[in-house]
């Protein structure tokens, strides 16, 4: 196993954009519910953007990977690519008809939304 990792050692991993607005903050919202219904690991994509290497190993040596962006800019998308991770399954949350702002009480349909919209992506990468 790589030096430098966090907590995160699952096979199965969730990397999101957590950015400062709605629908980044629904990114976040989502891997947390993941982890916890044990669907995956909540990974820390800031590490991969760090090059930490282990970090980076982690996700490359993992069998599936789901990777969560609020909008189109796909912080989270190119945060991967840079660090040469092409292989995962991907949902961006504007994609699903949901209005990005700066309201940070987010609406629980939308969360939920995104949420199923993300365990279809992974139910998929499992089949
Ligand atoms: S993908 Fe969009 S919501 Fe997420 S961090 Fe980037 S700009 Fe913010």
């Amino acid at each position: 196993m790589a030096q430098d990792n966090c907590c995160c050692g699952s096979t199965n991993l969730i990397l999101a954009c957590s950015g400062a607005s709605n629908v980044g903050q629904i990114t976040n919202e989502v891997a947390k519910k993941l982890d916890i219904d044990k669907q995956g690991r909540f990974f820390c994509l800031a590490g991969v953007g760090g090059h930490i290497s282990g970090m980076v190993a982690s996700v490359d040596g993992s069998d599936k990977v789901l990777v969560i962006d609020g909008c189109p800019v796909a912080c989270a998308k190119q945060t991967m690519d840079e660090a040469g991770l092409n292989d995962y399954e991907y949902v961006v949350v504007t994609d699903l008809g949901i209005e990005k702002n700066h309201d940070f009480e987010l609406d629980s349909a939308d969360v939920d939304n995104a949420l199923e919209a993300c365990r279809r992506k992974l139910d998929r990468v499992k089949a």
